[in-house]
């Protein structure tokens, strides 16, 4: 059992690291698309606070070296850089293991703090910023309501960057809908190029109910990509990704294809082959290799090649209305996130 404060979330890489909260919530916490905060006021812990449970941790690590810790949640660059710069202080005393410290940071609240202020927060050991860009695209940040631009999340991790930490950005697939899936693709690819981030993460959309994208989708401001269309809008990026050295990963669960990952530049061919197997498919081996995946009959791309496996899945397909499947996939996805 812990005796310290947790919240609610951390990013996928961050499995088995120490989990510091520094602030509850998201200061933005109006995204057309986010549930995660919905309800739940802003705050920033007292440094007192942060530093109590520290010291709880590190009873509760009982000396076991820690060598990650995530800062949760939304926005540590929230806090005054003082007070961040003693919680980090305070961390690396406690855990002198520690190699690495990450946190999220909104591209608006860091580009409130000056380049020095950057820098002393980096050299205080706060050595990895994820950045949840969402899209690279001006059209989509403002339709989704993310209250921030292209240019914004450019200058604030490039300041991470010259600062000297390591940078992982977040993009959704079909984020930008039928409507803007062209620019959604064109902005994100320009903006990880643009950035050449330490890693990207791509998760799916799924639209929940009550956001205000669920009311756009409702009022047909909003219409979701089929499953295989979000595949097409990933190669769109994948093959125009250049010049960067990246580790890309489809980690999340809500992805249809997780086999798409690897160290960039040197896997792009082979993740884009896998796409395009997918895409070259009839449409009903298509529809065979979604349904399969999100009823977790088949792992990846390959297992269609087993013909038992196969037959299994037409099998229960055959009990669905077909026109009914892409809301079906949907809402499984919904269920991941
Ligand atoms: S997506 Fe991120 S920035 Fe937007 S409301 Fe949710 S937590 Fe806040």
């Amino acid at each position: 059992m812990t005796n310290f404060e947790l919240g609610p979330i951390r990013p996928p890489d961050e499995a088995d690291s120490l989990l510091i909260r520094t602030t509850r919530g998201c200061p933005w916490n109006r995204c057309a698309f986010c549930t995660l905060y919905k309800g739940q006021k802003f705050s920033i812990r007292s440094v007192e606070d942060i530093k109590k449970d520290i010291l709880a941790a590190q009873k509760y690590y009982g000396g076991r070296p820690v060598e990650k810790c995530f800062l949760q949640d939304g926005d540590s660059f929230s806090m005054k850089t003082a007070d961040l710069v003693e919680v980090l202080h305070a961390l690396k005393e406690a855990f002198p293991s520690l190699k690495q410290i990450s946190s999220y940071g909104r591209g608006q609240t860091m580009n409130k703090k000056s380049a020095a202020e950057i820098q002393e927060i980096a050299d205080a050991g706060l050595n990895m910023l994820y950045c949840g860009m969402e899209s690279g695209s001006d059209e989509v940040l403002k339709k989704m309501r993310k209250g921030t631009t292209a240019e914004s999340i450019l200058n604030s991790t490039r300041n991470a960057q010259d600062a000297g930490m390591k940078t992982l950005l977040f993009t959704i697939l079909g984020l930008g809908g039928k409507e803007l899936t062209a620019e959604h693709a064109k902005g994100t690819v320009d903006l990880i190029n643009g950035i050449n981030p330490g890693g990207v993460r791509v998760l799916t959309l799924a639209v929940k109910p009550g956001t205000h994208l669920d009311s756009m989708e409702q009022a047909g401001e909003f219409t979701l990509l089929s499953e295989a269309e979000m595949i097409e809008e990933q190669q769109r990026i994948l093959e125009r990704i250049n010049g960067i050295q990246s580790r890309y990963g489809n980690y999340h669960a809500v992805n249809l294809m997780p086999e798409l990952q690897g160290e960039l530049p040197r896997d792009k061919g082979k993740m884009l082959s896998v796409i395009n197997r997918f895409l070259a498919l009839n449409k009903e081996d298509q529809l065979n290799f979604i349904f399969g995946r999100r009823q977790r009959y088949y792992g990846c791309l390959d297992d269609l090649d087993n013909a038992d496996r196969y037959r299994t899945v037409q099998k229960a397909m055959n009990d669905f209305d077909h026109g009914q499947l892409e809301k079906m996939f949907h809402d499984q996805r919904r269920n991941w996130i």
